[in-house]
């Protein structure tokens, strides 16, 4: 049983071995319990469970708890077993979706339970207070132009933990291995024998177009998508590339760069009233859809700002008002007929 309340002036006797222990020791210190323990069943006696108000058997395969909990239900004292942490040294990639936490995978929320530490940054989940009670958090957020902690230094402070024995969680916005670097971090891991594993996430690619109501696929439309980072411009080659695939287009990290790509695909060959979309802080309070086309959205975007998502494509327009109503009017003559 995992409580999660507030324990302020209470004191919570934690039992078991220490590497057992440590996640519930960190959690009910930080719900504002007094916390002591004992780490064997011999150091365990009636005196230590004055003032008490919780204990928590943690099972760490030690046998010889059961007179401190018979004692704990004779003075009606609260008992909440819960299992052991899982043994440290590793780390463990996590990808956060766009920001709900009901948009987290199951596993995602299993391995942030779990975690010792949680390097966070500005995009993904923000309820980590909720997520990861146990943990101890690390903001090495990134912001475009403000790099909070480099890049290195975030790889060497997941490796030093590790080998230390804690089991660290790197959180990222959508999925690790889309635009997240999550390559060189896993690599970094390896190279210091460190075990790591990878949990996907919803990338924002896929995510933030649906939260505008665009698909960034529809049977006639488009049959494929390709995502790009606007991080740097692209080429002449790349955009003429680009522009020729005649599919979807997601931009990311795009604002910056969008006024050299729209006016790199005109060049290319892309007609000038294909639609576009501009998906600013999707699935968050304050999302919002500034749609335009090709030829004049360097004008509509330029009250945009990061972190945002462009669509470019003739999926844009799909699910506008106007071809719902379509929809509607057709359905509606379907049913009539
Ligand atoms: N790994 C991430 C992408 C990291 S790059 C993923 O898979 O989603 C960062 C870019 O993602 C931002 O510049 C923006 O283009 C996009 N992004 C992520 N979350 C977003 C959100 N909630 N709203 C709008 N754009 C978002």
């Amino acid at each position: 049983m995992q409580l999660t309340i507030n324990l302020h002036g209470t004191t919570a006797l934690i039992l078991g071995r220490a590497d057992a222990t440590r996640r519930a020791v960190r959690r009910y210190t930080t719900q504002g319990a007094t916390v002591c323990t004992a780490t064997t069943p011999g150091d365990a006696n009636a005196t230590m469970l004055d003032g008490v108000a919780l204990v928590v058997p943690v099972d760490d395969g030690q046998p010889g708890w059961v007179p401190i909990l018979t004692m704990c239900q004779r003075l009606e004292i609260l008992v909440a077993p819960e299992p052991a942490a899982t043994p440290g040294g590793r780390v463990t990639l996590v990808g956060g979706g766009p920001g709900p936490t009901d948009l987290l995978s199951v596993r995602a929320v299993a391995a942030l339970r779990d975690a010792d530490v949680v390097l966070y940054g500005c995009l993904g989940p923000q309820d980590l207070g909720l997520l990861a009670p146990g943990a101890r958090m690390v903001d090495v957020g990134k912001l475009p132009g403000h790099h909070k902690i480099a890049q290195a230094d975030i790889e060497e402070l997941l490796v030093a933990g590790a080998l230390a024995g804690e089991s660290e969680v790197r959180l990222k916005g959508g999925n690790p291995y889309v635009f997240g670097r999550g390559g060189e971090e896993v690599a970094a891991c390896a190279k210091a024998g460190v075990p790591v594993s990878v949990v996907p996430g919803l990338s924002s690619a896929i995510a933030l177009p649906a939260a505008a109501g665009i698909p960034v696929n529809h049977r006639g439309v488009s049959h494929m998508f390709t995502v790009v980072s606007g991080h740097a411009p692209l080429t002449d080659s790349e955009l003429d590339h680009l522009a020729g695939l005649g599919g979807t287009i997601v931009l990311l990290m795009g604002i910056g760069t969008l006024p050299h790509l729209a006016a790199g695909l005109r060049r290319a060959g892309m007609r000038i009233d294909m639609p576009v979309a501009v998906v600013e802080r999707g699935h968050r309070a304050g999302q919002r859809t500034t749609r335009s086309s090709l030829g004049s959205i360097e004008r509509a975007a330029a009250a945009c700002s990061n972190p945002a998502v462009v669509i470019i494509g003739a999926v844009v327009s799909v699910n506008s008002p106007d071809e719902l109503e379509q929809f509607e009017s057709l359905a509606t003559m379907a049913v009539n007929s």
